[in-house]
This record gives C-alpha cells, structure tokens and sequence, in this order.
C-alpha cells in the first residue's frame, strides 16, 4: 500500500510539470499570434479621376457608391485612425499643411493622447506647414524639426498606439497636405502588424533623439 502510494506520488510529480510546462507553452503560442498578427489596407488616389468626395469639404460623406481612388474616403480612413487612439501617435511627415488631419490630432492630444510629430525643417518655415506645426506646438504637442539643407527628413508614415497589437501603421507616399489628398497619384497602407510597427517605433526614437530639435517658431514669421 505504501509502495503504491510512494509510486502515485512519483507520478504526479511529472505531471504537474507536464500541465506547468502545457500552459506556459499556450501563453508564448497566444503572445506569438498576438504579435505576429497581421492586417492591412491598401489605399491609391489617382490624379485627374473625377471626384466624387472632396477632401476638403467638410460635409464630405464617402460611401460604397464612391469610385476606387476616392481621395475622400482615404482621408476619412486617416483621421477615423487618429481618432481612435487610445495612447499614442508618432507622425513623421516630410510636409504637413492639412488642417483637418491637424485638428484631428489636436483632439487626441486633449483626450491625453501622447503625440509626437517630428517634420522637415525646409517645409516647416513655409505657408501652410508651418500654420499646422505652430497650432500643435502651441496647443502642447511635442513637436521637433529635422533635416538640413538638402538632408531631407522625407519620411511620410504615423504609427497609432505602436505598441498595442490593436495599433496601426499609416504609411506611403503621402504627405498630409492639400495636394498630397486632391490632385496628386499617392498611395497609403494601413499596416496592423506588432513586429512591423515595432520597427517603425525604433526607427521614430532613433529619429526623434538624434537627428531633431525643439521647433520654435520664429517670431518674425508668425
Ligand atoms: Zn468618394
């Protein structure tokens, strides 16, 4: 009797380790799909198809009646994305002068949201960007300036809660201006991918903290 309760007793051992050893397995598995889960959207606008939203009315309404290259619908799947963060926004973009993107990021800067924005120091002291880049810094949103001379900051990409699996990439050719979203051939995915997003989150550090300054707009120019 002894013996057989010693022998159960060797089992269970073993087991318990074996169940131990299962359920850590299931966690990494899950925290492997998690961050390896994948999702994208591909956008193009195509310059000289007729409009059937413009961007740049307010009342604009994209709908499954829209053509293909509806540069209305892209900019609503933008600004949709950037109001639904939750904690963070990195933009990098080369030339920013829509508005409307801009307002949409001061929504989430007072719902908390932590937004970075680093642009290109050549577009930044011009018209239309500077307006957008001054209303942000303005408003408290950390904002810096890169590039130098003909050392263009040229990227053109913002990553939405890069650390969450629920985040997203917008990256492309695009710039958020007004040509960039009516008259010009662009092209803009939309990329939920953890490990993708993690690159980009690395590459907007490595920039933010070593190739650019505090913007402070001249006050000559303001
Ligand atoms: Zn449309």
């Amino acid at each position: 009797m002894t013996d057989e309760k010693e022998s159960n007793d060797f089992l269970l051992v073993p087991a318990l380790v074996g169940i131990v050893v299962l359920l850590l397995l299931k966690v990494f598995y899950d925290l492997y799909r998690k961050l390896t889960k994948s999702h994208h959207e591909v956008y193009f606008v195509m310059m000289g198809e007729p409009e059937c939203c413009n961007p740049n009315d307010r009342n604009m309404n994209p709908g499954n009646n829209c053509r293909k290259y509806c540069m209305g619908k892209l900019l609503l799947k933008i600004m949709n994305r950037i109001n639904g963060a939750k904690s963070s926004i990195c933009v990098a973009m080369y030339n920013f002068s829509n508005h409307r993107l801009a307002d949409c990021l001061l929504r989430a800067h007072r719902r908390g949201v932590k937004i970075r924005l680093v642009t290109d120091k050549s577009t930044c002291e011009s018209g239309e960007n500077k307006t957008q880049a001054k209303r942000l810094k303005d408003a408290g949103i950390s904002v810096r300036i890169s590039g130098e001379d003909d050392k263009l900051m040229h990227h053109k990409f913002c990553l939405i809660d890069g650390t969450s699996p629920k985040g997203v990439l917008i990256t492309g050719s695009l710039n958020w201006t007004y040509g960039g979203l009516s008259k010009n051939c662009e092209n803009v995915a939309f990329i939920s991918n953890g490990r993708v997003q993690q690159f980009y989150r690395e590459a907007f550090d490595h920039i933010w903290n070593k190739f650019s300054t505090p913007y402070y707009p001249r006050t000559s120019n303001v």
